[in-house]
């Protein structure tokens, strides 16, 4: 029983990487009794934008880099890392694998929009991760088809979003009411019912909330069956950016960053030059086999919005606080369990402390995370 006897009702407005995320650290934090969680989504896995992308861990399509999204990322690496070597690596489809970050094409380098313009330079991600080193002129000839002008490699996760946000779900239907519903306004939720919105809508908070800074980088992928690419590769050609994603049991090949693009069918002209592009580095990829072909819309905006706001109730005295998470980029996988522990730090400054689960031995993060997954037991981890 919560001290003060009052019980929480949270609504998380969204069910994608963020939003499940969010619920989960949650549960970990608080007492059962003290909090009420509904995640209340239009769509859920595996239709969400992180379904779509190849659930790479590598901050990028994002307008900006600062310490907080630095923060954030290792955070959620260190997470990813230790999951790579548990149990849950198998149904979640998480796998530690080396990534090659190629820089130029033909002997020159190549501006692209959707690139954080650290292309060149050691972006500052590199300091996060403990295998992040140039490659010398004799490893750069190993790509000499493509000529790259520079290049990095370093070990990064992938994750399989489909599986994982699979696994999650799994944990949180023990513990969350799931409610399928489309909200038009934020406001149809500050009507009493919850104490507290977390607002995890991505794209669609241009209109939700409305915020106008939100604007769609529309992102097509083709997924196909090419067992024998095991590392991911980011790397240029003549006609722009491509990248090729290992996941358990296919391949992802990409990609597109299309500004203001609210497009979700396929475009053939963009898998034309996916194909293109990726049979550039890998001439094997030509007659492969297409499993599919997929879209969509990473929610860009110039900062990330993680904050809280207090709004009025519609027809109650009450205040209702909303913690806004949205806006993620290129980047929500990359940055999923480090925005979420900040989004409950912000709901640590509304519900008194005394309702916390009690205080863990650890103080580790990575430890502390394990307690997520108590709850589904083990054997069901392992395929
Ligand atoms: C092609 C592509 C490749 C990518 N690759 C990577 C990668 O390798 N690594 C990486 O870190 N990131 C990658 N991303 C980015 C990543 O997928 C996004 O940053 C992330 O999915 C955003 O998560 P989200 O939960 O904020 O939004 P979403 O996944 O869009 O979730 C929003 C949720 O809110 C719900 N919702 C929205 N509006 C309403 C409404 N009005 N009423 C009710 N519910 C609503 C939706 O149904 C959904 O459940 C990629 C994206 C794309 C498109």
């Amino acid at each position: 029983m919560c001290s003060n006897n009052k019980k929480y009702h949270v609504a998380i407005v969204g069910a994608g990487v963020m939003g499940l995320t969010a619920a989960c650290t949650l549960l970990k934090t608080y007492q059962a009794s003290a909090i009420d969680i509904t995640i209340i989504s239009e769509a859920f896995t595996p239709n969400t934008t992180a379904d779509v992308s190849a659930g790479c861990w590598q901050p990028y399509g994002l307008k900006s880099m600062n310490d907080l999204i630095l923060k954030w990322a290792s955070y959620t690496y260190n997470i990813y890392m230790a999951e790579a070597f548990s149990n849950k690596a198998a149904k979640g489809g998480i796998m530690k694998v080396p990534a090659y970050l190629l820089h130029g094409y033909k002997g020159k380098f190549v501006a692209e929009e959707g690139a954080d313009g650290e292309l060149i330079e050691k972006p500052l991600y590199g300091s996060l991760v403990p295998h992040f080193r140039k490659l010398d002129q004799q490893e750069l000839n190993g790509f000499k088809h493509l000529e790259p002008v520079s290049g990095y490699v370093m070990t990064t996760i992938v994750v399989e979003v489909r599986k994982y946000l699979k696994c999650l779900t799994r944990y949180l239907n023990e513990n969350v009411a799931f409610v399928q519903r489309r909200i038009e306004s934020l406001s149809e939720l500050l009507n009493g019912e919850y104490d507290i919105v977390i607002n995890c809508t991505g794209v669609q908070a241009k209109y939700v909330v409305p915020d106008d800074k939100v604007k769609p980088a529309r992102g097509q992928v083709i997924r196909v069956n090419a067992p024998w690419i095991k590392c991911t590769y980011e790397f240029q050609t003549g006609d722009g950016f491509g990248y090729i994603i290992p996941q358990t049991d296919h391949v992802v090949l990409g990609g597109t960053f299309g500004m203001d693009d609210w497009n979700q069918n396929e475009d053939k002209d963009d898998t034309k030059m996916i194909m293109k592009k990726c049979t550039t580095l890998f001439p094997s990829l030509k007659n492969v086999q297409v499993i599919s072909v997929d879209i969509g819309l990473r929610p860009l905006r110039d900062t990330i919005r993680l904050e809280y706001e207090l709004i009025k109730s519609r027809n109650t005295e009450n205040d209702v606080h909303v913690i806004h998470n949205y806006g993620h980029g290129g980047s929500g996988v990359t940055l999923c369990w480090g925005c979420s522990k900040d989004v409950v730090d912000l709901v640590r400054k509304i519900i008194p402390a005394q309702n916390e689960r009690k205080a863990e031995t650890s103080t580790n993060a990575v430890e502390q995370h394990e307690e997520l997954w108590n709850i589904i037991d083990d054997n069901e981890l392992i395929t």
